[in-house]
């Protein structure tokens, strides 16, 4: 693209002004994008911190009572917040699993709660049933380290 052009003033004042202008508005270009990119540092923060306290308040509630289930995190807020695991076990035959957010197929904007009617257990499948899971905690890590073995 070529630089943009601006008409050079008649006067000599008028030039160094212009001048000035410029210098000034290129400054600034550096100065704003510099500015931008903090602010968007300390958003992105804050929006993590957001997310991480909405899995805890979500914990507590599954702990304390186990429901409601619904409102709560969506897969990316979760993993976002840090809490990329979630524990689940099946509603009839008590099969503990756990889930790696980050692996599922499900859109990131898809809620945690509606996984629930979404995950099924092999065991009952293999039985012809499909049950609900029951939603237990969003975990930071898996309960037990996955080994490739
Ligand atoms: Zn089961």
């Amino acid at each position: 693209m070529a630089p943009k052009y601006h008409p050079i003033p008649l006067s000599g004042g008028d030039r160094k002004a212009l001048r000035k202008e410029l210098g000034q508005a290129r400054a600034m270009t550096t100065v704003f994008a510099q500015q931008a990119e903090e602010f968007r540092v300390k958003g992105e923060a804050l929006i993590r911190k957001a997310d991480q306290l909405s899995c805890e308040s979500w914990n507590e509630r599954m702990w304390a009572d186990g429901e409601p289930i619904d409102p709560s995190p969506t897969i990316d807020q979760a993993i976002n917040g840090g809490f990329q695991w979630l524990q689940i076990e099946c509603s009839r035959c008590r099969t503990p699993n756990e889930i790696d957010l980050a692996a599922l197929p499900h859109p990131p904007t898809t809620f945690v709660h509606d996984l629930a009617s979404r995950l099924r257990c092999r065991k009952c499948a293999k039985l012809g049933r499909r049950p609900a899971a029951t939603l237990l905690q969003l975990a930071p890590r898996p309960r037990h380290a996955v080994t490739d073995s």
